[in-house]
């Protein structure tokens, strides 16, 4: 490809809304172009990224013994009903009408249209492990779009569905996902771990998310220093050895505590630390209970497992007016005596005592208070969000660290919701029909070009490693004018496009020190540049950009050695 001739359209300037560097690195290197809120175009350099990725997935998928497919972007309502989500699903599901007023939408993940091709196309057990995939453009009608491609509502997922005969199957068709995953992340260059992550209250089901560590992640991970153990703050365990409560030592009383609200307020107001208070929230949950939920004062409620505990589809602190009618108090003030609902406490309540709570009324709270002396507390979990710190609830000794992460990939056993809804069955060897369990595997195919970016850039720009790079070779001619140079960088050029290397020739009549700044706003790993000066002396000079290092190489020679660098990031 030639520069001149290519479309490359750079911005000098950093975009203004554009928050992480990888959003802003692909606006200005004319990678993508906002079309709408969450909706892109992919420019022809950002396209050959993408290609990449989709290529390497498509390889990896294939060895997995995956097959390809492609599914409709449109999908019609009647399969949705089947399976429920229809109604389920939220506002992220765009819904639309086509002229004879048949209701569809557009597909934000394909379960429904995957186990509907299965039902109908296959019959016996003996076709059976299958693994369907597709690399598709999905609709989800996010909240907040956000960081680009990182967050779009129009993106492209890589997503697969296996099918198999019983949970061993099943099981194994996820390890063989899981696997392939690695190998997909790994011969990306990213640095990720594979974490726990939170499947839902469907029974029985598991799921691990591939995450690419970088501080911009919107999920916080925690991982064990000692073990394998990794988790997703949403779901990470916290460790309880059933700890006693200890003999009370104080009397209850109840203080005055004007207009101190917050636990740090009252902490400080009473001289105490915030772990000697318990935190009383008052939560209304999906299916319209309220309830209050005790944590240590330091502690912060992980929802996602309280839902779980609860199989709601969520809980949410509830309105002000609410908590007033509930506790008799402003917010504040709320504490877990005399209350008529509901109370849950996170483990670590347990083995508190002579604590402090809301005292239900304006400007005080108790002190001195225990369980079950004064407060009634009808069930204890694990409810707290994992920290920093935490013992690892899987081996002994080892301490939680924790990490921000992009989530990637996720692959989730499904086990049979979707195959009974649907009544997906296929006969057994003894002729019995019998439900398929399933399994769904995704990848964010341009969040995972992003998350590269967000893990290999510098001031100047883009430093993707060679296997996501647009390009691998950027051949710059520095004063096309002179002959010899562009003789020189033309032969180079034609020499690597016969060996089929992805190059990009900079013909352009240009500064070179503006060449310069592009090659490195740009980013192509490897980087000859072609100068009268070093001609005289017969050499090229090669620049590594992702070390920054830098040589002279023979003429003669180049063509190999660059051949040589491709080679060795391939294996
Ligand atoms: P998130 O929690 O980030 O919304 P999700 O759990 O909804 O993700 P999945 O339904 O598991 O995502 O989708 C599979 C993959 O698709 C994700 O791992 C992610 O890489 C990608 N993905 C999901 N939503 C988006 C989006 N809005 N923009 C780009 N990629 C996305
Ligand atoms: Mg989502």
């Amino acid at each position: 490809m030639r520069y001149s001739q290519y479309l490359l359209p750079t911005l000098k300037e950093v975009p203004a809304d554009a928050e992480v560097v990888s959003h802003q690195l692909m606006l200005r290197t004319g990678m993508i172009r906002k079309v709408a809120a969450g909706i892109y175009n992919y420019m022809p350099l950002g396209l050959r990224s993408i290609r990449k990725m989709e290529q390497i997935i498509r390889e990896e998928m294939n060895r997995a013994g995956a097959i390809e497919c492609l599914m409709p972007m449109a999908n019609p309502a009647e399969l949705w009903h089947e399976s429920g989500r229809w109604e389920k699903y939220g506002k992220e599901l765009l819904r639309f009408k086509d002229r004879k007023d048949a209701d569809f939408c557009m597909g934000p993940t394909h379960e429904e249209i995957v186990t509907d091709i299965v039902r109908n196309t296959v019959r016996s057990y003996r076709q059976l492990p299958l693994n369907l995939y597709q690399i598709q453009t999905k609709f989800r009608d996010e909240i907040r779009p956000r960081f680009g491609l990182m967050r779009g509502r129009e993106f492209i997922m890589k997503d697969a569905y296996s099918f198999d005969l019983d949970d061993a199957g099943a099981d194994l068709s996820y390890q063989k996902m899981y696997q392939a995953y690695r190998n997909i992340f790994q011969r990306c260059g990213l640095r990720f771990r594979a974490v726990e992550a939170d499947s839902g209250a469907i029974g029985g089901s598991f799921s691990h998310e591939f995450m690419v560590l970088a501080e911009s992640g919107e999920d916080a991970i925690v991982s064990c220093d000692s073990c394998e153990y990794a988790a997703n703050v949403e779901k990470a365990e916290v460790l309880w050895s059933g700890q006693e409560t200890p003999k009370p030592r104080q009397e209850i009383q109840l203080v005055e505590t004007p207009d101190q609200k917050s636990i740090k307020e009252v902490a400080d107001f009473l001289e105490l630390s915030s772990s000697q208070l318990i935190k009383t929230l008052i939560l209304q949950t999906s299916t319209e209970e309220v309830i209050a939920v005790l944590v240590r004062g330091d502690r912060e409620l992980n929802a996602i497992k309280l839902a779980n505990l609860l199989n709601v589809d969520w809980v949410l602190p509830a309105e002000e007016s609410l908590v007033k009618k509930v506790t008799g108090a402003p917010a504040g003030f709320a504490g877990p005596i005399g209350l008529e609902i509901r109370v849950l406490a996170d483990n670590e309540v347990c083995a508190m005592s002579d604590y402090v709570v809301g005292g239900n009324v304006a400007d005080r709270h108790y002190i001195g208070v225990n369980h079950p002396r004064d407060v009634v507390i009808d069930q204890f979990a694990d409810l707290r969000r994992a920290e920093e710190g935490d013992p690892c609830p899987r081996c002994s000794g080892g301490h939680f660290e924790s990490w921000r992460g992009i989530e990637v990939g996720h692959v989730f056993k499904l086990g049979t919701n979707y195959s009974d809804a649907m009544e997906a069955t296929v006969l057994d060897d003894k002729g019995q029909a019998r439900t398929l369990v399933m399994g769904c595997y995704g990848i964010g195919v341009g969040r995972t070009v992003a998350a590269a970016i967000e893990q290999n850039h510098d001031e100047h720009g883009l430093k993707l490693p060679l296997p996501l790079a647009p390009f691998q070779v950027l051949v710059v001619m520095v004063n096309p004018k002179d002959e010899q140079v562009r003789r020189t960088s033309e032969d180079i050029y034609a020499r690597l496009l016969t060996q089929g290397v992805e190059v990009l020739l900079d013909d352009r009549d240009e500064r070179p020190g503006s060449k310069f700044k592009d090659a490195d706003l740009v980013g192509i790993p490897l980087r000859v540049t072609v100068g009268a000066r070093g001609l005289q002396e017969g050499v090229v000079e090669l620049k590594i950009r992702t070390s920054g290092e830098q040589s002279s190489v023979p003429i003669g020679e180049i063509v190999s050695v660059l051949q040589q660098h491709i080679d060795a990031a391939a294996d």
